[in-house]
């Protein structure tokens, strides 16, 4: 094995409810305008059109409990949703097999410097500065199937400083995760690692430093992250 020029960066590695074992991260797609309520809140036809996607990157991913508010915004906006987790892969998956691919599922948020999405949306440029920035997704413990089984239905709530902002029901998805996922892999190659953030529903709005989001899904349990 050649050694590296530079020091190697580290694997992404989330923690694994009731294990102490670790989630590797290689890659992270987001599934844009997902639930019908959201989309008509952000201007948008609810119809279920093509689905699309935009990337973050592995180590946005952000365990810690902290959201550090990040520079060059002042409309910092919470996206509650639930991130599935791949342990493998391929091209050209059928929706019948699709969740054969799936190890489990964390309670995540796309934070999102909206101003700076809407700038780039307005001028139809990409959306990395306003999706992808450091720490951009605080995640909680990752389920594994085996102990929570397949969400496709619950409650998904996004409560900031105890007030209830986002509600919603998983079975709201436009388009389902085995969907998802095989949509993706017509596109892309998809492996283990692989993360999917599965969309937002209604109620999306700024935070400010000293917030404390708490996201819930039914048999994902709650996670608190701290605007810092
Ligand atoms: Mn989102």
């Amino acid at each position: 094995m050649a050694e590296f020029v530079i020091e190697t960066p580290p694997v992404v590695a989330l923690p694994v409810a009731g294990s102490d074992a670790s989630f590797p991260v290689r890659r992270v797609y987001c599934i844009g305008r997902n639930y019908a309520a959201h989309a008509v809140e952000m201007g948008h036809d609810p119809d279920r059109e093509a689905p699309f996607f935009f990337q973050k990157n592995a180590n946005n991913l952000d365990p810690s409990g902290e959201f550090p508010y990040p520079p060059h915004s002042s409309d910092v906006h919470h996206e509650a949703e639930i991130a599935v987790m791949l342990k493998s892969g391929g091209t050209d998956i059928p929706v019948a097999s699709a969740l054969d691919h799936v190890y489990g599922y964390a309670l995540s948020l796309d934070m999102t410097r909206r101003d700076l999405q809407g700038e780039m949306k307005k001028a139809g440029r990409p959306w990395e500065i306003g999706k992808a920035f450091e720490r951009s997704a605080p995640v909680g413990p990752v389920h594994s199937v085996a102990s929570v089984g397949h969400l496709s239905q619950g409650a998904i709530t996004l409560k900031v400083n105890g007030d209830l902002k986002q509600e919603g029901d998983l079975n709201q998805m436009i388009w389902k995760v085995p969907e998802m996922i095989a949509y993706l892999s017509e596109y892309f190659e998809l492996a283990a690692g692989d993360v999917i953030l599965s969309g937002t529903p209604s109620g999306v709005g700024p935070v400010a430093k000293g917030d404390v989001m708490e996201i819930a899904v039914a048999g994902l349990g709650s996670l608190s992250v701290t605007v810092t």
